[in-house]
């Protein structure tokens, strides 16, 4: 059988770029990467990246505030959403163009359109081009998903915040994970009246309790209107174009935006992957096996398209092993076990391993928490409090899992996941000493738990 290329990826973002890159430069092959939208994928264009970045342009206000208890005649006045927008945008270019640039220095040929899956060997561009592939990589991301009854009622999802010409000046977030809690944060940094309701009794589910109350309460205090136990029922669009929402509570408010932040799907619709045999889960991802192969052996898959751990640097790790195990002589796969997070609310929340309620399931704990409010804010006359966990097994001292809520949470659980995925104990921890003054020398002062089993 002869091939047009040794690998045909379908979706330029973290997972098909790496794989793609890897592949040809490292290993030799002939490969070929369609794009149809925008190279970079959701973490570059409409994720990570512009998030991180209007992080930082929320965090201005409080800074100013701080900046004035510090002796520094400083204030923000209106942010000037066009002008951030602006630059943002072309910051956003330029990293697409360096992710085109890259992919093609390492010797991957792109086609700017869309392909579909026609059979275990076989894509087709949208302009009707067919190629063939000895392995094809389906690394097509995700998109947000909106419940059916609210659809088509010009409601957001964080794709349309990303480009709004304009900010609302109040907005309804609906769910309680990662997009919702950090939007939340982000909106209200940037002045918009922020509203957020979750049907859950907490939000960030999955996450350490301790961390989802602490994060929680933080919010609340800052101002943002969180409300859990509390479902949207019904939407209308106003004539003038706002939005009425009416809550399992039985509350009707109006705002001028709605952003759902209910979940995301696998971008496997019109693929053509079922041409293949390829098979789905119930959610519409590729189900793969540890090295991402999926049941047709000529057809793999990584990154949020699979529906595994969904995050950027799990997406990265996953094509790279994929490239390194089929057309190099090296065979790794990830181990999805361990893997370290941030969700970037004000203050942010880092996690890695498991939390205080898992660690149980599987034994006996003994947990190390503190609370307190850091000196830089404190100096300002702020109550914002910083948390520290560390969940161990009772026996042996392994730290289990390790929950931070800071300014600087991801920058610090970096660090901690190195510590716990080499099995770091409670006494390493205690060995190490601090580093004086900061507020991450209280992972290494925790004398006494909280709780043991
Ligand atoms: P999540 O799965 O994290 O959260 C979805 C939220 O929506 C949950 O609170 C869920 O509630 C709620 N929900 C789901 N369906 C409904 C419904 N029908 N009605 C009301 N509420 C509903 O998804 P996100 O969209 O926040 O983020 C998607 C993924 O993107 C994350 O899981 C993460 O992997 C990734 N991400 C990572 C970031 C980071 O690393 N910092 C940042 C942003 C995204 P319930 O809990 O009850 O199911």
């Amino acid at each position: 059988m002869t091939f047009d290329y040794d690998l045909f990826v379908i979706g330029g973002g973290s997972g098909g770029v790496r794989a793609a890159r890897i592949a040809s430069s490292e290993h030799g092959a002939k490969v070929a990467l369609a794009e149809e939208y925008r190279m970079g994928g959701t973490c570059v264009i409409r994720g990570c990246v512009p998030k991180k970045l209007m992080v930082f342009a929320s965090s201005y206000p409080d800074a100013m505030r701080q900046a004035q208890a510090y002796g520094w005649d400083a204030r923000c006045k209106a942010f000037d959403w066009t002008r951030f927008r602006t630059t943002l945008h072309a910051e956003l270019d330029r990293l697409e163009a360096i992710y085109a640039r890259n992919a093609e220095a390492a010797g991957v040929t792109l086609f700017a359109q869309r392909a579909q899956v026609v059979d275990p060997h076989t894509v087709e561009l949208a302009d009707g081009t067919r190629l063939r592939a000895r392995h094809i990589l389906i690394a097509t991301g995700g998109a947000p998903w909106i419940p059916q009854k609210f659809r088509d009622l010009g409601a957001w999802t964080s794709n349309e915040l990303f480009l709004t010409e304009e900010l609302p000046r109040s907005i309804l977030l609906v769910g309680g994970g990662f997009i919702a809690c950090e939007f939340a944060c982000i909106l209200h940094g940037m002045g918009v009246e922020v509203a957020q309701y979750y049907r859950g009794a907490q939000i960030l589910r999955g996450f350490d309790e301790d961390l989802r109350g602490h994060v929680a309460a933080e919010m609340a205090a800052q101002g943002i209107g969180l409300q859990v136990d509390t479902d949207l029922v019904d939407l209308e669009r106003l004539p003038d174009g706002r939005f009425a929402a009416t809550d399992t509570r039985g509350a009707r408010r109006e705002f001028d935006q709605v952003l759902f932040a209910t979940g995301r799907v696998a971008n496997t619709e019109g693929l053509g992957l079922e041409n293949a045999g390829v098979r789905l889960n119930a959610n519409g991802a590729v189900v793969v096996d540890e090295w991402s192969q999926s049941n047709v052996p000529s057809i793999f898959a990584v990154g949020d398209v699979t529906d595994r751990v969904n995050l950027t640097p799990v997406a990265i790790r996953e094509g790279h092993a994929f490239a390194d195990t089929v057309f190099g002589a090296k065979k790794w796969h990830v181990d999805h076990a361990l893997v370290a997070s941030a969700v970037f609310t004000r203050p942010e929340a880092g996690t890695v391993g498991l939390s205080e309620e898992d660690a149980r399931k599987r034994g006996a704990v003994a947990v190390y928490m503190t609370a307190f409010r850091p000196m830089q804010t404190a100096f300002a006359g702020q109550q914002s409090r910083v948390m520290m966990k560390l969940v161990c097994d009772r026996d042996s001292g392994q730290v289990l899992g390790c929950h931070i809520v800071a300014p600087c949470a991801g920058e610090l659980i970096q660090i901690a996941a190195i510590a716990v995925g080499m099995k770091a104990t409670k006494a390493d921890f205690d060995r190490t000493i601090a580093v004086h003054p900061t507020i991450s020398e209280e992972l290494v002062l925790m004398r006494d738990p909280v709780r043991t089993d």
